[in-house]
């Protein structure tokens, strides 16, 4: 019997990650054909500006699947009006392929809240389904257990432990913003974007107004961050005027210090390479600090920032010796921004506006201490901050 597998999603854009789970599933669940099945994004969903079309994802679609032969891109949803409910999509589907087993391939998350799609009790009836896993442990044995618990209902379900690339459609857009997603494009993607350019390929984000600055960063957070360097940001302003700084400058390198940190550790390092970054062993081995390198990169190259802003931006993690004032206001302001809540931050902002090497050495102490306690590594750089504040103190 022939068995057909149904793959949908977004892709927007589709990325390694997703050709490869292809493949892998064509090959591991014995498929004759794969349909790659692009979802409708709902008519009143406002999308930011320059996002592709339906048409265009379709197209996308087609040119990364153009080198798996199983592989059949399929419109079926984005012509279908009204929500992408997936026992349509099956409905039809059957019709089409009356004699054919289907096969419906999810991910670990669609899976286990499966049994709150529409019509699902009819969907495990006249589906096979198929779980794409990364065979994580904690994941493990949340999937065995909804396996069973839909197998009791009488569903087929079939657990398929793959590797693939880690990374999400979220993140491939923040890597074209960063010059960097090449090597999680498949042939042909890359070229398809500029030439279309989609997600704001190729725009010049050097020098933006203020206002322009703001809305690109806040469309690359992570929204639970959007807060923290927004309220980083103000700290930084009042702290400059305070102080004598720059507040433009101060401005600015609040907006953008958190700039990559949404990125996890291997896109870290893949920003590294990408932009020829040398980096010592610290931060191969604790790769959460890098976000202070990546993004000082990121806010000269991309940005364009200035030599101050750019600074500020490397050492708001670890501080430095000898560290220029825009530097310690950002490294302060990051550590007692309004949203910050812990035991001490009062006397650190108390500090802030009335001793500011004094405020820095408390962050240090207070950053130490704590990486002390989890035995963790302590950069360099910081310890020889705190030396070198403790030696201008005398
Ligand atoms: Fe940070
Ligand atoms: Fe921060």
């Amino acid at each position: 019997m022939e068995r057909i597998g149904i793959y949908g999603g977004t892709f927007n854009p589709p990325h390694i990650g997703h050709m490869e789970a292809a493949q892998q599933a064509i090959k591991l669940l014995h498929l004759n054909k794969l349909l790659l099945i692009p979802d409708r994004i709902a008519p009143h969903k406002t999308l930011p500006k320059n996002s592709p079309t339906p048409q265009q994802r379709l197209q996308m679609l087609t040119v990364a699947a153009s080198d798996i032969p199983q592989a059949e891109v399929s419109q079926l949803e984005l012509r279908r009006e009204g929500p992408s409910y997936t026992y349509l999509t099956v409905e039809e589907l059957k019709r089409q392929y009356p004699q054919a087993q289907l096969v419906l391939i999810l991910g670990t998350d669609m899976f286990l809240c499966f049994d709150s799609w529409k019509n699902w009790k009819w969907l495990i009836q006249n589906v096979i389904i198929a779980v794409l896993y990364r065979g994580q442990k904690g994941e493990q044995s949340a999937i065995r257990e909804k396996r069973d618990a839909l197998c009791a209902l009488g569903a087929q379900v079939e657990l398929v432990e793959n590797q693939v690339t880690a990374i999400s459609s979220t993140d491939l857009r923040r890597m074209l913003a960063f010059g960097c997603a090449a090597p999680f494009l498949p042939d042909g993607v890359l070229e398809y974007i500029r030439e279309n350019r989609l997600y704001d390929f190729g725009r010049d984000l050097r020098q933006l107004p203020m206002e322009q600055l703001e809305q690109t960063v806040v469309s690359l957070l992570k929204p639970n961050r959007i807060a923290h360097v927004l309220g980083c940001r103000d700290a930084a302003v009042q702290l400059a005027k305070h102080w004598g700084a720059d507040p433009v400058d101060a401005a600015r390198a609040g907006i953008l210090h958190d700039i990559t940190k949404a990125l996890e550790g291997p896109l870290q390092l893949t920003l590294c390479r990408e932009h020829g970054i040398i980096m010592d062993t610290f931060f191969t081995e604790n790769p959460k600090t890098l976000h202070a390198l990546t993004g000082s990169v990121v806010a000269e190259r991309i940005f364009g920032e200035n030599e101050a802003v750019v600074n500020a931006v490397r050492h708001h993690t670890t501080g430095c010796a000898g560290m220029s004032l825009l530097e310690k206001i950002i490294y302060v302001a990051d550590y007692m921004e309004p949203n910050r809540d812990f035991p001490g931050v009062e006397e650190l902002r108390r500090l802030a506006f009335s001793d500011l090497d004094g405020a820095m050495r408390l962050g240090l102490e207070m950053t130490i201490s704590i990486l002390q306690a989890n035995h963790a590594q302590i950069s360099a750089a910081s310890l020889e901050a705190l030396a070198y504040l403790k030696q201008k103190q005398r």
